[in-house]
């Protein structure tokens, strides 16, 4: 392939800081720093006898970027150094990683037990779209070990969740539920994208499969869309790589290339935006216009025990409730300037949403509240602004509750 390694770490293992900017290099013959970007879809093979041998397995190489393609194997590689996993695969999106992720190993028969608090078309899928194929769901409260226990039937193959949960940051205790897992002999899928890769890692705490949208923190900048799955090598290389290569989610290797960026500077960012984050949670808490503030690092989040247990800080998110109503809500969202009304999250620019009438919308008000999504619920993603500036911005916009 002309392509070499740049592996060089001389058997000391390597901080994540410093394997986010290194691992995974694939230099070509021209021995760019940057990694490349192979923008092709296909593979040209020097013999016919080649080309069979390449079919075959014989032969290790690329055959079509459906498939695998090299600047996408970059990314697959940092992921798994990052995550400290044995394989990945790299998807056009978060919810091509999910559904893939479920897909590839549920048939019809099958049990899922799934926590009820979760990204609104992570939802779907489990709630809506695996039932028509014939795949039984049970929703439970994540929080609940014991209901976790008691949903699990002799057909349960998989138990999903995510944790800190979408939107209101409830948590679930990975530990705690990959055990009940073991011992019902169901694969254990987690959606780590709040957390981010930097302050959780789901597998030594018994998960089996993780998964990201890399659209959030690992692009960082609001670019592009992308997500990757991660596991063990039968799991990822079989089932999820047969699935994928046949069905078709593949990430651009032009996506794949601005997520090895973003990968480089993930440390920077990700610190940058949690101080910003507990500072603002601690902010809101002392004002008289805040109802109730949901942050996993403050010591009154419901779970913060865990939190210490099981992740590395508080994270980028904040969520918090306003005194008042829809209309009080409405009137500080619209009188916040840095802060962007946007459902995205994990961006370097400061976000805010309004979950009840956006990406929650579709559920009742009743789901909702059991949700712990009110009217009055608003959800922060923390960008890279001065701290200073995003507080006088929320200071200022306060006042429009009253
Ligand atoms: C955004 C998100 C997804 C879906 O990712 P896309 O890249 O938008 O497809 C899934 N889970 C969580 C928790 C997310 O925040």
């Amino acid at each position: 392939m002309g392509a070499t390694k740049d592996q060089k770490s001389g058997g000391i293992a390597w901080h994540p800081a410093t394997k986010l900017v290194h691992e995974g290099t694939l230099r070509s013959q021209f021995g760019e720093t940057s990694e490349a970007i192979f923008l092709n879809s296909g593979y040209v093979y020097q013999s016919a006898e080649q080309a069979e041998a390449r079919f075959k397995g014989d032969e290790e190489g690329y055959v079509y970027s459906r498939y695998a393609n090299p600047t996408v194997s970059m990314f697959e590689a940092r992921m798994c150094a990052l995550e400290g996993a044995p394989a990945a695969r790299g998807t056009a999106s978060g919810m091509a990683a999910v559904s893939a992720s479920l897909l590839c190993h549920l048939k019809t028969g099958d049990h899922v037990v799934s926590a009820r608090a979760l990204f609104g078309s992570c939802r779907y899928i489990v709630e809506d779209l695996l039932p028509r194929y014939g795949i039984e769901t049970t929703l439970v409260d994540g929080r609940d070990l014991d209901a976790w226990r008691e949903a699990v039937k002799p057909n349960t193959r998989v138990f999903f969740f995510e944790t800190p949960t979408n939107p209101v940051l409830e948590l679930v205790d990975i530990a705690g539920v990959s055990a009940i897992a073991k011992k019902a002999g169901a694969l254990v899928v987690v959606d780590n994208v709040f957390a981010t890769p930097l302050l959780q890692r789901p597998m030594p705490l018994g998960a089996d499969i993780v998964v990201y949208s890399a659209t959030k923190h690992i692009d960082g900048q609001g670019r592009c869309l992308g997500g990757v799955v991660l596991g063990p090598k039968e799991f990822i290389e079989e089932k999820l790589h047969n699935f994928l290569k046949h069905t078709g989610p593949s990430l651009s290797p032009f996506n794949a290339w601005v997520l090895l960026k973003g990968l480089e500077t993930l440390t920077v960012r990700v610190d940058r935006a949690c101080a910003s984050a507990a500072a603002i949670a601690d902010f809101l808490a002392a004002r008289k216009e805040v109802a109730r503030v949901f942050y996993p690092g403050r010591a009154d989040h419901p779970q913060h025990k865990l939190a210490k247990k099981q992740m590395g800080g508080g994270g980028p998110m904040v969520a918090f409730e306003v005194k008042g109503d829809k209309e009080a809500a409405f009137r500080f969202m619209n009188a916040l300037s840095i802060f962007k009304i946007s459902n995205n999250l994990g961006d370097a620019k400061s976000l805010i949403t309004h979950p009840a009438t956006t990406t929650h919308q579709r559920l009742s008000p009743e789901v909702r509240a059991e949700l712990g999504i009110f009217d009055r619920s608003v959800r922060l993603s923390i960008g890279l602004e001065d701290v200073n500036d995003l507080m006088a911005d929320l200071d200022q916009a306060l006042v429009a509750v009253r």
